[in-house]
Parts: C-alpha cells; sequence; structure tokens
C-alpha cells in the first residue's frame, strides 16, 4: 500500500484505521519544503487493504501497488477479501475445524489444532510460526497439507520455510495439523514452551471427536495438562452431509 505525498493533505483520517499503527504523520519539512503528509512504515503495514477499502481519504491519496513475491503474502494472510492462491478460500486457515463432521478431517484417535499466531495491533513474522513447526514436527504431528503455511516450507523433514518468506509481516498465521491422541500432552507442553519464546500473541484452537462413551479425550489431556478449555460442541442433524467414508 502506497501514500501519494502529492495527493495527502495529512488530515490524518486514514490513521486510526490501520490495525498495524503503519501509518504516521510526518511534519512539514522546512529544510526541503516537503508538505506535511502521511506515509507509511512498510515494514509494518502487512496490506490488509483495510485503509485503502474504507475510502476514508478525501483525496484518493491511498493507492494499492502491484505486490511481488514474496510481499505478496503478506496481502494473502491479511486481507479477508483476497481469495489466497493455495487454498482458494479468503483468509489464513483451511476449511474451519467446526466443519469437521462434513470433512471428517480428524477421526477417533486423532486430535486436531490450529496455533494461530499474531492478530490485529500485533501481528506476526512467518518466522515465528516457522519456529513452531519445527518444534512440533518431531512429535509426530502431520501438517495440514493445503494450509497456507504448509505451502511455504522448503524442507518437509525439518519444517524449514522457504528463506525468502521468513521475514514477512502478516496479521495473522495458522499452524494447522493432526495429532496421535497419544502424543496430545507433548504437544500441549511443547506450544507452552513455543509461546513463551515467541514474539506475539498465540491462541490454540483444539478438536477433538466425543467418545462412544461421551468423554471428550481431548479436553481430559488439557484439564491434566492445567488447561481449562471452553467447550463448544457440534451435533450434525443431516444438513451437511459427510463427504467422506470410514
Ligand atoms: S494496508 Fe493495512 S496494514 Fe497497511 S497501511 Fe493500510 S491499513 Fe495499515
Ligand atoms: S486520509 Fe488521505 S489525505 Fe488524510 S492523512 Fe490519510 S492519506 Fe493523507
Amino acid at each position: 500500500m502506497l501514500i501519494d505525498p502529492q495527493r495527502c493533505i495529512c488530515c490524518g483520517e486514514c490513521v486510526a484505521l490501520c490495525p498495524m499503527n503503519a501509518i504516521r504523520l510526518r511534519p512539514k519539512d522546512a529544510a526541503s519544503g516537503r508538505d506535511a503528509h502521511a506515509a507509511i512504515d512498510r515494514d509494518e503495514c502487512v496490506e490488509c487493504g483495510v485503509c485503502f477499502r474504507s475510502g476514508v481519504c478525501p483525496e484518493a491519496a491511498i493507492q494499492e501497488e502491484s505486490l511481488p513475491w514474496p510481499r505478496i503474502l503478506r496481502k494473502a494472510f491479511s486481507d479477508p477479501v483476497f481469495t489466497h492462491p493455495g487454498t482458494d478460500i479468503p483468509g489464513r486457515g483451511t476449511e474451519e475445524m467446526k466443519t469437521n463432521d462434513v470433512t471428517g478431517r480428524f477421526r477417533a484417535g486423532m486430535i486436531g489444532i490450529g496455533l494461530e499466531f499474531g492478530r490485529p495491533g500485533v501481528g506476526t513474522r512467518l518466522r515465528e510460526a516457522e519456529a513452531a513447526i519445527r518444534r512440533l514436527l518431531p512429535l509426530g504431528v502431520a501438517l495440514e497439507p493445503n494450509n497456507p503455511l504448509t505451502q511455504l516450507i522448503a524442507d518437509p523433514a525439518t519444517g524449514a520455510l522457504k528463506s525468502e518468506v521468513r521475514e514477512e509481516k502478516v496479521l495473522s498465521a495458522i499452524v494447522e495439523a493432526i495429532v496421535p491422541e497419544e502424543a496430545f500432552e507433548r504437544v500441549l507442553a511443547e506450544v507452552r514452551a513455543i509461546a513463551a519464546a515467541a514474539d506475539t500473541v498465540i491462541s490454540l484452537g483444539v478438536i477433538g471427536k466425543v467418545a462412544a462413551d461421551g468423554r471428550v479425550p481431548a479436553a481430559e489431556a488439557m484439564r491434566r495438562a492445567g488447561i481449562s478449555p471452553s467447550l463448544n460442541g457440534k451435533v450434525n442433524v443431516g444438513l451437511g452431509r459427510p463427504a467422506y467414508r470410514f
């Protein structure tokens, strides 16, 4: 995203709209005679498009630009109306976990995790998610192949991302994976360590099937690990036809 300094009248209307606080007002420069204007910190801008789409600028000074690789990743992960080329859906994840009753991605004995790095106001560098992937792979997790982060991995054995994408900043990125039930508590302990080392905020979403006897093994494991899960249930009453067979 760019601001045309020739058009900008430095009204400041766009500043509060930026979720990354990346728009700064520059005072008039007496030495060069340059008028006061707004400028975007390109390292902090995640190309979410909010400032442009809002139409707030009275002078049409905020202008979209053609984004080269790897900067286009910022938009792919941060702009909710941009269709991600890797998943064919807007946003930074794949199908929501709550559609599992149709997709059958998480079967009995398996637990799904969605580890989200960053939030509006904070953001994250892709290297934060890479560090988590590197720590989780040795525990036997299977990464979701259609997840946009998974598709940026250069070395599937270690989880190393393509080197040129690591420093790209995005609003948030989600590591999606399937964990064998017996490895779940070790994964939870590792997630705690990942969170302690991360330079951003992290949230963990977990999905597990209800067992035939009514137990929820994923929730039990979380309680043993000292985590109080907030349970949300979903029952397929037939509106979503399962697209899988056991
Ligand atoms: S595109 Fe988004 S992050 Fe970049 S300056 Fe505009 S509102 Fe801020
Ligand atoms: S809204 Fe437009 S004119 Fe006002 S500070 Fe932002 S870019 Fe400049």
